[in-house]
């Protein structure tokens, strides 16, 4: 391949041109390859003005209300993912793959006897 700012050539897959330092669309791919996560939370009466708070990797990242959606840039990988509502969680690991553009969840509010919680409803990946 040749450089695009020098034209210079320079061996397949490598991420600088060792003329005059550029970087290559191989190293703007892999470093700026995040996947968004989109969760969107289904639209429900019941519990329409609690807010259900999404903890990603440890950190609240968002809070999202009856058919709210939150979208998040992550890296690629597997991620822990709570969702929290009146002091119930679900947690879940949420693969990233690095081969697609977006995974959307889908979460809904389950009734229980005792506990009413979030549930992961869906999770569907999009290249
Ligand atoms: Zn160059």
């Amino acid at each position: 391949m040749f450089c695009k700012n020098c034209g210079k050539e320079m061996a397949d897959g490598t991420q600088f041109c060792p003329s005059c330092g550029q970087a290559t669309a191989q190293s703007v791919s892999t470093s700026n390859g995040t996947v968004k996560l989109v969760v969107h939370r289904k639209k429900s009466f019941y519990g329409c003005a609690v807010g259900t708070k999404i903890h990603v990797d440890g950190q609240l990242a968002a809070t999202i209300k009856s058919d709210g959606t939150a979208t998040f840039d992550l890296t690629p990988g597997t991620h822990e993912v709570i969702f929290d509502m009146w002091s119930a969680n679900e947690k879940t690991n949420i693969d990233l793959p690095a081969d697609c553009s977006a995974v959307y969840v889908e979460i809904g509010l389950k009734m229980g006897l005792i506990t009413n919680k979030i549930k992961v409803i869906s999770i569907r990946n999009e290249k």
